[in-house]
């Protein structure tokens, strides 16, 4: 006899995990989205600065962000730290260019998760959103 549940665990490995993209170029939004091939990741929502981001998961406090850092408006350092405020456990991927490093590490000591760097390639971006998802567990 089996059973069926609808109750999730942390150490459930079929749980799945909605996403929100954080980044200011349009180009990268989709380059994220297109190449992203994990199965029980979803994204459901997209943000073209920390403004909207906060906005947005203040809204919907999704499982998983990935965090550009320079961004018109509020940068990704500001925004990680509110949404780290609204949902602690929340898990924080900043993608972001070499050149930015100095401001990723400050941007893991303000609550992210993990860091990527652009140009990135498409199991490059899968093997650092399973990481993360690994932490979860
Ligand atoms: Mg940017």
């Amino acid at each position: 006899m089996s059973v069926v549940t609808t109750a999730s665990t942390s150490k459930d490995i079929s749980r799945r995990f909605t996403m929100m993209i954080c980044d200011d170029s349009n180009i990268i939004r989709r380059k994220i989205e297109r190449e992203l091939n994990i199965d029980r990741l979803e994204v459901v929502a997209s943000a073209a600065n920390g403004r909207i981001a906060v906005e947005t998961f203040t809204r919907q406090p999704v499982d998983v962000v990935t965090m550009d850092i320079t961004m018109p408006e509020m940068d990704g350092i500001e925004c990680v730290k509110k949404l780290v405020q609204i949902k602690p456990d929340v898990l924080i991927l900043v993608i972001s260019a070499l050149s930015d490093k100095a401001t990723a590490i400050e941007a893991l000591k303000s609550g992210a998760n993990g860091f990527l760097c652009k140009p990135f390639s498409d199991w490059q971006l899968t093997e650092a959103l399973e990481e993360l998802l690994r932490g979860a567990q």
